[in-house]
């Protein structure tokens, strides 16, 4: 046999045994569940993935969380731990007592108009904190993870709807965090071979359908809940945020997605992960626009009061449409949105807010 050949059958019998191992963790993993951490849970997106990943009744689930923004009682099951991704030692120190295998990353700041003023808060949290995170996943062999991005990487779009190979050219710090964050993990598969699946998530919103968590910032920055807090009359009326865009009634388009369908795709992204998928990107939207003003006139509908509206100036960083292709997901992880329609989202919102009306501790 020459040297080549037996160098050939060297490699050959590596990569079955190489497969093999990898074949019997990945049914190892799919039986026994996997230590899940997943950061940011007690806030809002974080908080429903943290149920969905409680109803699979397979993985070992530790939140980690600063409670800045988040709440404890948000977060439904699993082990809590209170802390900041800025702090090595409690990472090493989590990444070790609970042998953790993956990771969801959701802690992060996420408000396009903050981040315009404080870009600095923006790039130290989403994108130094995150590093901090994702050398700890290399120093204790964690191997994959499914992070938490954003529409707002695309900027103004070219095309509508929006696909994962759109150019990506963000009009604030915000977006610009979450795009350097996905450059890195890309580089980070390649040197360490640390997999992961970024969501570029377009407007989630609602709630739970279980009743248990919603949505709950403080202050309130988002359309749907002060649209709802106006409708309960905690605030006078809503201000539309600009009525001179290039649409047809002029105030910005958004895709609004239900949390919940949101939360069930990072299942989704972590069992392909489990099963050995490549590094992936993926659109989340239900590929429908809503104006401000049409979500006004469907809360009005839901709720079924008049909801004061006055007209302002544009918000800084605000591209006019965002609207997803959410094909890439669908074909690939075969996700499904169950709640797709407007009115469901809303419906479920007002559920929320209605037996909630201070949030979280009402
Ligand atoms: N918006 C508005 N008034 C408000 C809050 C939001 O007109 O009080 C608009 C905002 O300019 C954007 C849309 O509603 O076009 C959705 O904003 P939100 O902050 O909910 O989500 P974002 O699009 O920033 O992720």
């Amino acid at each position: 046999m020459s040297s080549s050949r037996i160098i050939w059958s060297l490699d050959h019998e590596r990569g079955e045994k190489a497969c093999f191992f990898r074949r019997y963790r990945m049914e190892k993993e799919q039986a026994a569940g996997v230590n899940i951490l997943v950061t940011g849970g007690a806030g809002y997106v974080g908080s429903h993935v943290v149920e969905e990943l409680l109803k699979t009744k397979k993985h070992n689930i530790v939140v980690l969380d600063n409670l800045q923004k988040g709440h404890r009682e948000a977060v439904v099951g699993g082990e809590f731990v209170e802390g900041d991704l800025a702090d090595t030692d409690l990472l090493d120190q989590v990444f070790a007592e609970h042998s953790i295998e993956a990771v969801v990353h959701l802690a992060a700041d996420s408000l396009v108009g903050e981040s315009v003023e404080h870009p600095d808060k923006y790039f130290r949290n989403n994108v130094t904190n995150g590093l901090n995170l994702l050398d700890a996943m290399v120093r204790h062999g964690a191997r994959y993870m499914v992070f938490s991005s954003t529409a707002a990487v695309y900027g103004e779009p070219i095309e509508t709807p929006i696909r994962e190979d759109h150019p990506q050219q963000p009009t604030n710090p915000y977006g610009e965090s979450k795009l350097f964050f996905e450059k890195i993990m890309a580089r980070y598969d390649k040197a360490y071979g640390l997999r992961y699946m970024s969501l570029r998530y377009f407007n989630a919103a609602g709630a739970s359908p279980s009743g248990a968590i919603g949505e709950d910032h403080r202050p309130e920055s988002h359309l749907i809940p002060i649209i709802i807090q106006a409708a309960l009359g905690q605030r006078e009326c809503v201000t539309i945020f600009g009525t001179d865009y290039d649409t047809p009634d002029g105030t910005c388009i958004r895709d609004y997605i239900h949390v919940t369908d949101l939360a069930a795709a990072h299942v989704l992204a972590l069992d392909a992960l489990a099963q050995g998928a490549d590094s992936n990107v993926y659109n989340l939207g239900n590929g429908a626009g809503f104006s401000v003003r049409e979500v006004i006139d469907m809360v009005e509908k839901v709720v079924g009061r008049h909801i004061n509206r006055i007209e302002g100036e544009r918000r800084p960083g605000d591209p006019a449409v965002l609207v997803a292709s959410s094909q890439r997901i669908m074909a690939e992880l075969g996700w499904e949105p169950k709640y797709h329609d407007l009115e469901t989202i809303v419906q479920t919102a007002w559920d929320w807010h209605r037996k909630h009306p201070q949030g979280f501790g009402s």
